[in-house]
């Protein structure tokens, strides 16, 4: 047989997830010769062999790749044969410039489990990991990955983990946390005046305080949780009022898929989902219901599998389904990182305490997402998700873009690569603007990004906007919803004129408006406004979004005028008639009652005018109890109007009938919804008509419903439409700043900036 070279490129996520060690043994597998190194673009292979040894090599490195890892491309050219004795790991050429990927923390893998059963020095071991899994990016202090540059630094390694770490043939060959029961990390328990050391008592005790109805903060991967039995309404219902969280649902873990099957509907791509190594929590359909205070009358529910060793033991202690695992934090405050701050801050919440004593770096909250026809979305990007990059056709070099306020998250360019920070949370909160500063900085030292050019929204009290600025960098502002489509076009790769779509809570429009009901024709660098949704006066600024029986009145108003105090409406008897008088006078003098187009804040109206939710306890809860309680068998839609701008006056109209008439709320809700894909598909056609494009962007806060969107995608596509909406940043507030970063870098590329 005749002996062949080949030079291999593959791009991906290559790095950090044992690629390299993956090549060699497959390498020797196959009797292939050569080397292997890591480079900016990913991982290039010389590969020696017999013709059929090499076909077989890639065919095993694309089927048989770390379950973390993510090629996009394999890339192969014939070379001269050098003659290799063997085959070896380059040291990397590239210096620090070029490193750009930090894996995600990864869930324990299915060996490292079995491990917990059978390696003599893991029995039981609860920080098992190995190249396949553990932590990356929460225990990651600086580059490159190395062991000294994590929070494992203090451990030092025992002989028997060292001879696994130094074999390039062992599954834990450079596995950097890489630990055992005699040389790594431990938990230790605390409750009232016990202390536990030993893990097999831990364990029993944690189960049985869980079981009575405690409430335990646990160190988790990227902070600390909240712990208590799901099942147990006063246990769920304390640690909701310890928390000072109201109403918003509460995520629960199931110790595994077969349990988790009997409270949730679930399809095969959220299976998938929810199995992966990324863990996030998914939403799905209740099917039976756990504590009502879990998820306090919302027929979906936040679910998520062990992803920690832990985890997985806990539940073969524990006699219950599953447990409300929540951010430890107080209310809005970002999660909880140290031993003595959980123990400081979380003391009037948790019962016990169960910590170890290896630190956590950077935090990352659970990751939420949901599945809509067949794909996932994300709603919250954090743990497993981040830091990995979004790839894009731009030059992103050293572009730095602050995201929004409420929901935030920023972002890094580096190359074509634009690294999304994980979560941040609402920056009006004092701590989670601490967390927003401190992250930024550790951002731009791990990836050695020096920003030259600053992203920021056009809201100037943003406090992003405003941090954007205090840097001192040129800085440009860019509009809200132009800045959500080119996020969802920047995944897609599309650098075109493009219909973009953006239904959204608020974001400050080039009129001094708010908008958030948006159709806009635009590019990467700029953007027209087609139409929007008409515009109301909003009474009571901001706080309308906290009191969504505010925006139902100031629809009510434009259509009746003060007559619609007599239209026997419900949910106007639970408002002070006070109230309703200030906000009446506030409409006709026009007072503090901003304009604004904002979608959100009509499915607050409605949500209201049906008297499902007139006061909010947690951002957007009153669109999502409208979206949880539509009737989707429901096909008809409510009139509308559709000359220059969109009204929504027929709309309300009909429901007030609607309600008069005692129509269910479900079908009133379904109804609803569709006729707001009317409308956008209405509007679509308008443009396809008059411009002929036909690449139909989504994007924005309200595409977080997963009717609207789900709805508005399939009808979309059937009328012909080339329909593109977001798969790896949320669509709302929290992937804004890819959008931020990517009309930054078209705009330098065009020399506009
Ligand atoms: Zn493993
Ligand atoms: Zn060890
Ligand atoms: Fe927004």
């Amino acid at each position: 047989m005749q002996v062949k070279a080949l030079r291999i490129k593959i791009t991906g996520l290559v790095q950090g997830v044992g690629f390299r060690p993956f090549i060699y043994r497959i390498a020797i597998a196959n009797k292939v010769k050569g080397w292997v190194e890591n480079n900016i673009r990913g991982v290039t292979i010389e590969a020696e062999s017999e013709e059929e040894n090499l076909s077989q090599f890639i065919r095993d490195i694309a089927t048989q790749a770390p379950p973390a890892s993510g090629i996009e491309n394999i890339a192969q050219e014939e070379i001269a044969c050098t003659g290799f004795d063997g085959f070896s790991i380059k040291k990397s050429t590239d210096d620090l410039k070029g490193v750009t990927e930090i894996s995600p923390d990864i869930a324990v893998c299915c060996d490292c489990l079995d491990d917990l059963k059978n390696q003599p020095n893991r029995i039981n071991y609860p920080f098992t990991n190995c190249t396949n899994c553990g932590p990356r990016f929460t225990i990651i202090k600086d580059l490159p990955y190395d062991r000294h540059k994590t929070t494992m630094d203090v451990f030092e390694m025992c002989p028997d983990c060292r001879k696994e770490y130094t074999d390039v043939t062992d599954r834990r060959f450079h596995a950097q946390p890489v630990a055992c029961n005699h040389c790594g990390p431990e938990y230790e328990l605390i409750y009232g005046d016990g202390h536990l050391k030993d893990f097999s008592s831990i364990l029993k005790k944690t189960a049985a305080l869980t079981e009575s109805a405690k409430i335990i903060a646990i160190k988790g991967m990227g902070g600390f949780h909240l712990m208590c039995d799901a099942s147990n309404e006063a246990a769920v219902s304390r640690l909701r009022n310890r928390k000072l969280r109201e109403g918003k649902p509460f995520a629960v873990m199931f110790g595994n898929i077969g349990i988790l099957e009997e409270y949730a509907e679930i399809s095969e791509s959220e299976r998938i989902l929810l199995e992966s190594w990324r863990r996030p929590i998914v939403l799905l359909k209740t099917k039976k219901e756990l504590a009502p205070s879990v998820n306090d009358g919302f027929h979906r529910i936040g679910v998520m599998l062990p992803y920690m060793p832990f985890h997985h033991q806990l539940f073969e202690e524990l006699k219950i389904p599953a447990v409300v695992l929540t951010s430890g934090n107080i209310s809005d405050e970002p999660i909880i990182l140290g031993n003595s701050d959980a123990q400081d801050k979380l003391s009037k919440i948790a019962d016990a305490f169960l910590v170890y004593n290896r630190d956590i770096f950077n935090r990352t909250d659970d990751s939420v997402a949901f599945v809509v026809n067949e794909r996932t979305k994300l709603i919250r990007r954090s743990r497993g998700y981040v830091p990995s990059p979004i790839r894009t056709r731009l030059d992103l070099e050293n572009i730095f873009a602050a995201g929004a306020e409420l929901v935030n998250a920023f972002a890094v360019g580096k190359q074509n690569l634009a690294i999304m920070s994980q979560h941040i949370g609402d920056l009006k909160n004092f701590e989670t603007y601490e967390f927003y500063e401190e992250t930024v900085k550790k951002f731009l030292g791990l990836f050695r990004v020096k920003p030259e050019l600053v992203a920021v929204d056009l809201h100037p009290d943003y406090f992003s906007t405003k941090f954007g600025n205090s840097l001192g960098i040129k800085t440009i502002q860019f509009q809200h919803h132009h800045a959500h489509i080119a996020s969802c076009m920047a995944e897609h790769g599309l650098d075109e004129k493009v219909i973009g779509i953006s239904f959204d809570g608020t974001g400050l429009g080039t009129d001094g408006h708010i908008w958030g009901g948006e159709f806009l024709i635009c590019n990467l660098n700029d953007f027209t406004r087609f139409t929007h949704f008409e515009y109301i006066p909003m009474p009571g600024g901001d706080q309308v979004t906290r009191e969504p029986w505010r925006s139902a009145v100031s629809y009510l108003y434009q259509i009746y005028g003060e007559g619609f105090r007599n239209l026997d409406l419900d949910f106007l008897k639970n408002i002070p008639t006070t109230k309703v008088d200030l906000i009446i006078e506030a409409l006709k003098k026009n007072i503090n009652a901003p304009l604004s187009s904002s979608c959100g804040r009509l499915f607050d109206a409605v949500s209201a005018l049906i008297n499902l939710c007139t006061v909010s306890k947690f951002h957007a809860e009153a669109p999502m109890r409208l979206e949880s309680i539509a009737d989707n068998a429901i096909q008809e839609s409510y009139p509308f109007e559709f000359s220059e701008i969109i009204s929504f006056k027929p709309t309300i109209e009909t429901i007030v009938n609607d309600l008069k008439n005692k129509v269910a709320l479900p079908e009133i809700s379904s109804k609803f919804h569709n006729t707001i894909i009317s409308v956008l598909l209405a509007v679509a056609e308008k443009i396809r008509i008059k411009t002929s494009l036909n690449k139909v962007v989504l994007s924005g806060g309200s595409f977080q419903n997963a009717i609207l969107l789900g709805k508005s995608e399939h009808l979309l596509t059937q009328k012909g439409f080339e329909v593109f909406s977001h798969s790896m940043v949320p669509s709302n507030d929290g992937g804004i700043a890819l959008g931020q970063l990517a009309i930054a870098a078209k705009r330098r590329s065009l020399g506009l900036i």
